[in-house]
């Protein structure tokens, strides 16, 4: 399709056809795709997107939203020649009530920017993960993101109050503003979050924060187990009867502490069993209160751990947190990796995991297997490592074959087959493992309604048939 009149009538809208331009911004992190973008868009306004839409809308031009391309699920690819629109030059805060401790932003912000702005507020959004330096606040919301405290504060939905959306048409809808409370009907914003760009582009969102809980309030806990069933046991006590609030609870194999070591990381348990847990919680004292001997007793005798450490030290709390959080990268490193993320209710982990490892000893043997996660909210990640001297297409076809296992099994087990980065194109194949055909015909019906035209993101998590 020739652009030309396209790029002459957003003239006043900063764009480029660079080729550098459209190969960074027509692709995501997950490297799998090449970029075949044929326009960037950068407007600095909603009254620019909308513009931006509405002349692609006219033209029959399709357009892929994009934020900070952390996504791994490829969201934010053009693979078919499609403009690319950039939320990145919207990035500004626009309102902070510190009374109702809400903050309106554009949505192109970078996530740990407006961390950055609520700080000295002694405030928080509390969407908290590893790409938190490059994703934006709209990606989040089109991506519904969690982090490491869902457990505790839940994922990006719990955090939004109101959204300002540009549908393909150009419309402008305005939704919910600054209401905790709005019992009028139907509440829109939420058809948006975790829509991954499909139904409209998010310019403007009104969030909720929290208050930064206090260093001297947090205590960071690395312990050993046994097997699986023991860390679960241990998590299920801690919850349920040491009365314990928790913010995280993460884990990692043997397997997965070996490779973070391969980094200088260190842990501090002396002999490491099968399963390392990791845990953040409130202290239930602030320094030095005459229970909190009692309460290390106490918890030391929570059935489950082998051998349980306490950060002794601000320090030794980013230390500990580094032996779960680099693992991803230690496993990464050197290798050639096909990941998976997904959710099962935390009741069927255990069977669940006890099946998928059955089957990997069963049928891929020659893999490596690295599973570590969120427990506390039934999130594992699946890293499977290429075996030396195998062709990359040669694993390939294998991981076709055991994400098939895989997603039969966390249908089983009433899971989902895309716990954090969405299904984008790369998962829509998995979509019926976890989706029913009823809902997948209601996600068309909807995509009807908001972009009858099929010109947003098409081809991301479903297809218009
Ligand atoms: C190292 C690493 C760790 C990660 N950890 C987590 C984690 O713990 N939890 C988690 O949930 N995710 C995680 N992710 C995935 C990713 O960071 C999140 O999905 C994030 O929310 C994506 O934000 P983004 O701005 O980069 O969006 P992009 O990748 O740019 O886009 C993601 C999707 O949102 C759409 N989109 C983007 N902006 C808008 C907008 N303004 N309006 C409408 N649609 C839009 C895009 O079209 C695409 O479909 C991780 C990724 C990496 C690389």
């Amino acid at each position: 399709m020739d652009l030309a009149p396209l790029i002459s009538e957003l003239a006043s809208i900063e764009n480029s056809t660079a080729p550098e331009v459209l190969a960074e911004f027509g692709k995501d992190w997950s490297g799998t795709m090449e970029s075949r973008a044929s326009l960037v868009v950068f407007p600095r306004s909603t009254q620019e997107v909308s513009a931006v839409l509405r002349a692609c809308h006219a033209r029959g031009v399709a357009v892929v939203p994009s934020g900070g391309r952390t996504g791994l699920s490829g969201g934010a690819i053009a693979a078919h020649g499609e403009v690319v629109l950039s939320l990145t030059k919207m990035n500004q805060v626009r309102h902070f009530d510190p009374q109702g401790m809400t903050v309106a932003v554009e949505s192109g912000m970078v996530t740990e920017a407006l961390h950055q702005y609520l700080e000295p507020h002694g405030l928080v959004w509390p969407v908290d993960f590893a790409s938190k330096g490059s994703s934006t606040v709209g990606g989040n919301i089109a991506t519904n993101a969690g982090g490491v405290n869902v457990i505790y504060r839940g994922s990006t939905r719990n955090w939004v109050l109101g959204l300002t959306v540009v549908l393909m048409n150009g419309e402008v809808l305005k939704l919910n503003g600054a209401l905790e409370k709005n019992n009028t009907g139907l509440d829109l914003k939420h058809l948006f979050i975790g829509s991954e760009g499909t139904l409209g582009v998010v310019t403007e969102a009104i969030l909720k924060c929290a208050s930064i809980i206090p260093e001297n309030k947090r205590q960071v806990g690395l312990a050993s187990f046994e097997s699986f069933e023991s860390l679960l046991e241990f998590f299920r006590t801690l919850r349920q009867t040491a009365g314990l609030e928790l913010y995280a609870f993460e884990c990692l194999t043997n397997q997965c502490l070996r490779e973070v070591e391969r980094l200088g990381v260190r842990s501090p348990l002396q002999n490491p069993g099968e399963i390392i847990g990791l845990f953040e919680f409130a202290i239930p004292f602030v320094d030095g209160s005459p229970d909190e001997e009692a309460f290390f007793e106490k918890l030391a005798s929570v059935p489950g751990a082998e051998d349980i450490v306490l950060a002794q030290s601000p320090r030794e709390k980013k230390e500990f947190w580094a032996v779960r959080e680099r693992v991803a990268e230690s496993v990464l490193l050197d290798s050639y990796v096909h990941q998976q993320d997904l959710s099962v209710p935390v009741e069927n982990l255990l069977a669940y995991v006890k099946a998928i490892e059955k089957k990997y000893q069963e049928s891929f043997s020659e893999f490596e297997v690295f599973i570590f996660g969120h427990i506390g909210d039934g999130n594992l990640h699946i890293f499977i490592r290429k075996p030396a001297g195998w062709t990359a297409e040669r694993f390939e076809t294998f991981c076709v074959e055991s994400d098939r296992m895989l997603f039969e099994e966390t249908a089983k087990y009433g899971g989902s087959v895309s716990a954090e980065h969405g299904i984008g194109i790369h998962k829509k194949p998995a979509l019926a493992y976890s989706r029913t055909p009823e809902e997948i015909r209601i996600f068309r019906d909807l995509k009807r309604v908001f972009d009858p035209k099929n010109l947003l993101n098409p081809g991301k998590i479903f297809d218009l048939v």
